[in-house]
């Protein structure tokens, strides 16, 4: 089998050599284990953390070990009850086009919809936006919320559900692409370029143009310059569900602005509630009893951005860590 595992912690921003691919004997199976031959792997912004060693919710990914990563594929062996070769089944495979899993650690996927969606609109990102958005979120039609990295998977979930529920709601994303995404898939009623805007001044000008009644919501996927613009245009009670800082991912300082992310939140009486999506798993059936029925029916929109073969994935994931995918970003074997 084929395995990327980490070799050395990136400083900053990683570099292809922070991997190493390489082939080893797949594993015995042992009893209450199945084998599976991996099709499909998700890359997602969190696995920058697991490359660090410091302290975080989730342990890192020990030196020399498989990167870690959800991943879709079929049994091609079982010694356990309930998995039978051929079924399509979704794990933490890692980056490996094979893994031995216990059965516990595996979900059964339906056939009959792409096996990537199970990665993405109704997997991890998907869950993560409806569950931050119904319990921190707590969206009133007429209000108005503000998203970043709108064209991901978490962003363009969270602005589809707010309209939905009867909100305004404002994108932000990386050029005139994303932006033109934004609007025209993904229903957003104004598309803000970040990249168009070099200093946070500029941004929030921008974003005040488009928000004439203040933001009630700000769902927090970026930091960064973002972040510093919309604090101010922030209304009293607005909440902030906080669910990523990809623009510090890579360790770029964010300069002295508590002061004034702070006083926003107290003068504005903001709730700003840190949204870890492990903490939620117990809900995750009555998401997908909820929004499958609505991705199957064509009412909720779902981009992908497919890249093929482990070799190239150390710089996808790289390369997506600053914006070069345009929706989920999903590796085929
Ligand atoms: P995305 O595909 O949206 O993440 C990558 C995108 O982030 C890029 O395409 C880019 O979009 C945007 N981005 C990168 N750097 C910057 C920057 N400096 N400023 C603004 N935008 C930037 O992936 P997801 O939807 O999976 O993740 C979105 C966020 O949600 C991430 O922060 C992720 O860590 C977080 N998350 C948190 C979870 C939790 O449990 N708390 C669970 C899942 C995700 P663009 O080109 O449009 O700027």
């Amino acid at each position: 089998m084929k395995r990327i595992a980490l070799a050395r912690r990136p400083e900053g921003v990683p570099a292809p050599q922070d991997f190493s691919i390489e082939t080893m004997d797949i594993p015995a199976i042992k009893a209450g284990e199945v084998l599976v031959r991996v099709s499909c792997l998700s890359l997602d912004p969190y696995m920058r953390g697991r490359m660090s060693d410091a302290p975080s919710y989730a342990p890192s990914v020990d030196l020399g070990a498989t990167m870690t990563g959800q991943g879709v594929g079929r049994v091609v062996a079982s010694k356990a009850d309930g998995f039978a070769v051929g079924d399509l089944v979704t794990g933490m495979t890692g980056w490996a086009d094979h893994a031995v899993l216990p059965a516990a650690e595996l979900r059964k996927l339906p056939e009959d919809i792409p096996e990537s969606t199970a990665l993405g609109v109704l997997g991890m990102p998907g869950f993560t936006a409806w569950t931050g958005l119904r319990k921190y979120g707590l969206p009133k039609a007429g209000e108005t919320l503000v998203v970043a990295s709108a064209t991901g998977p978490v962003g363009s979930m969270v602005g589809q559900l707010a309209k939905a529920a009867g909100l305004r709601t404002i994108a932000i994303a990386g050029g005139p692409e994303k932006c033109a995404l934004a609007v025209e898939t993904f229903g957003f009623d104004a598309a803000i370029d970040h990249k168009a805007h070099d200093d946070a001044a500029s941004l929030r000008a921008a974003i005040a143009a488009a928000t004439p009644d203040g933001v009630d919501i700000y769902w927090e996927n970026v930091g960064g310059k973002v972040l510093e613009a919309v604090m101010p245009l922030m209304n009293v009670g607005g909440r902030i569900p906080v669910c990523g800082m990809i623009a510090w991912y890579n360790g770029a300082e964010a300069g002295d602005k508590l002061p004034l992310i702070w006083r926003s939140v107290l003068t504005k009486r903001l709730s700003v509630n840190g949204l870890i999506i492990f903490d939620h798993w117990d809900d995750f059936p009555d998401f997908l009893s909820d929004v499958a029925p609505k991705v199957a029916a064509g009412d909720i929109a779902y981009l992908e951005d497919i890249a093929h073969g482990l070799d190239d994935m150390p710089q996808t994931f790289i390369s997506m860590l600053t914006g070069g995918n345009t929706g989920k970003q999903i590796v085929k074997l």
